[in-house]
């Protein structure tokens, strides 16, 4: 499998991504902003629009990171998981969380290829920003979709490469030369940065990616671009 612009191991592209992630956890949340020039706020608005999380339905907020998915959707009072592989990254997500005083989250140390759930627990599913980091996607995409209840809807918001023609340099430029600067000069870590990158190049293309969440069983699958396919929204539904 790939990590950044090496090949390795499984086991070890696991461990590896665990490092990134500690190292990027105190800074991520400035981090986020400082790279996507505060834009990821809006995406994230938008991908919780259409996720439209009910009053008391349990959603689980994959690779959930720090928190910033969950807390959109503990906002429209959903009751909303929180799990990730990171214990770090929870960890400043559960301390946000207090400082905000938000309430209907619980937090889970989990890998998403190997979930801890019962079959049909939750009416959602989300993962943003976090499939391209897993080691098997197809693993996790099967694990999505065993633990949604009939009806249950699937989300996930990805990075991949822009089609428009001129952008397409820029982000190619952007992300491959001034990520790792910006990741240097902020949080100190070049490499994270450089690695984060070149696992947005190497992640299958959207319809590649929605072939694959339909092979894992997930039916009415869409694909919404932003930014011509900067950021791309896949949706699917548990039949
Ligand atoms: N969803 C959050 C957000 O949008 O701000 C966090 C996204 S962050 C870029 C990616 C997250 O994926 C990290 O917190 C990382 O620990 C998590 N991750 C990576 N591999 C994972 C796995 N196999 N299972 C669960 N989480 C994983």
């Amino acid at each position: 499998v790939s990590f950044g612009y090496e090949d390795v191991a499984p086991e070890e592209k696991t461990q590896r991504v665990g490092a990134v992630f500690s190292n990027v956890a105190r800074k991520y949340d400035i981090m986020n902003d400082a790279m996507s020039g505060g834009m990821h706020r809006l995406w994230k608005d938008q991908f919780v629009r259409r996720v439209k999380p009910q009053p008391g339905e349990a959603i689980l907020d994959m690779a959930g990171g720090t928190g910033d998915i969950a807390f959109r959707m503990a906002n429209k009072g959903a009751e909303v998981v929180v799990a990730d592989i990171n214990q770090d990254m929870l960890d400043v997500g559960i301390e946000r969380a207090m400082e905000r005083g938000i309430d209907g989250l619980s937090w889970s140390c989990q890998n998403a290829e190997q979930l801890s759930y019962p079959d049909k627990q939750f009416d959602a599913y989300t993962i943003v920003f976090g499939i391209r980091n897993v080691t098997h996607i197809d693993k996790a995409l099967a694990e999505a979709h065993r633990v949604l209840k009939y009806g249950g809807r699937f989300y996930c918001m990805e990075f991949s490469t822009t089609e428009w023609p001129g952008f397409k340099e820029v982000y190619d430029l952007y992300s491959h030369k001034l990520m790792p600067k910006i990741g240097k000069a902020i949080a100190g870590d070049e490499e994270s940065y450089r690695y984060l990158a070149e696992s947005i190049r190497r992640f299958p293309k959207p319809p590649e990616f929605e072939a694959m969440i339909r092979r894992a069983g997930f039916v009415r699958t869409r694909v919404e671009k932003i930014l011509g396919g900067a950021v791309n929204i896949h949706s699917g539904w548990k039949a």
